[in-house]
């Protein structure tokens, strides 16, 4: 059973992409602390039901909704049946997204824009979808003054090592990582009057199916180890833990930032012993 103090007793959350990898690990956690999680796929029915099953099986409250990030119908209706069913937002995991990996000379125009419509427009539709709700219910709560002490709603997004770490071979996916950095400073700055929070989380190298082919390679899975200075690949409860941190009211002071969690990443390894 969730203790009923537990820290996101009684909030919504919605997580999008949660049917595998690290949107399924944010939205188990999540319930884990008391949150009702909305489980949002896209295609994968069956895994989406799975991260439904794991939350009910542990005591949690959650609901299953297939939408597509990237149509802003389907945003549309994400966020009406959350509201239709459990009647507020509070929080909003943006974590959707997906490669389609070329070289540069190589990349199709199709390649470019799948990428940038999932991994960008998708986040600017889900981030703008859930801000009106936070407006919408504290008008309607007559709590929207700014006077009131801690944030009206949250916003994490997920973004990527690669939005400081240019990447050959996948220009599309790191121009939308890139393009969530100053998306979600510019909303943060924006939205911040309103009282609402947003912030992201960029892991390096995160074992789901997303890098499969990398960490399921021995030779491969070595060399990555060699980008890492902790040593090891990073699992989706690692970043698990840094969204409902800065999801919750401990971080009520952090606004516009970026949490890198990469055991190192970016901390150019290539120059540990070359200096
Ligand atoms: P994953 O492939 O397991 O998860 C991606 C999820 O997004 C899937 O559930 C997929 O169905 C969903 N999705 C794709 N297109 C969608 C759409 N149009 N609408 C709704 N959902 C859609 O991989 P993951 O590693 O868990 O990736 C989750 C997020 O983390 C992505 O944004 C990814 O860029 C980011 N990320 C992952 C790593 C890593 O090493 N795994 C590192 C940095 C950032």
């Amino acid at each position: 059973m969730i203790p009923t103090d537990a820290k996101f007793n009684g909030q919504v959350v919605i997580v999008t992409g949660a049917s595998s990898g690290i949107g399924r690990a944010c939205a188990i956690h999540l319930a884990g602390l008391g949150a009702k999680v909305v489980v949002n796929y896209s295609t994968n029915q069956e895994e989406g039901q799975k991260t439904l099953d794991t939350i009910k099986n542990s005591g949690g409250a959650g609901l299953l909704v297939q939408a597509d990030v990237s149509k802003e119908d389907d945003v549309a209706r994400l966020f009406a049946r959350t509201i239709e069913v459990f009647g507020r937002l509070d929080v909003l995991v943006s974590n959707a997204g997906l490669q389609q990996d070329a070289t540069f000379l190589e990349m199709t125009l199709a390649q470019w824009q799948k990428v940038i419509d999932v991994n960008l427009t998708g986040q600017f539709l889900c981030c703008r979808q859930a801000a009106r709700q936070f407006v919408a219910q504290s008008k309607k709560n007559n709590d929207s003054s700014g006077s009131q002490p801690l944030s009206i709603g949250k916003i994490v997004l997920m973004s990527s090592v690669h939005d400081v770490i240019p990447w050959a071979g996948h220009v599309n996916y790191a121009a939308s990582k890139g393009g969530i950095m100053m998306f979600m400073r510019s909303i943060s700055q924006e939205l911040a009057p309103y009282k609402i929070r947003v912030n992201s989380v960029s892991p390096g190298a995160i074992k789901t199916s997303i890098n499969k082919e990398v960490w399921s390679d021995p030779e491969k899975y070595k060399g990555l180890l060699e980008l890492i200075p902790y040593r090891r690949i990073g699992t989706p409860e690692d970043v698990a833990k840094a969204v409902a941190w800065l999801a919750c009211d401990d971080s009520d002071y952090v606004n516009g930032e970026t949490l890198y969690i990469d055991g190192g990443m970016t901390l150019y390894p290539e120059f540990a012993d070359n200096g």
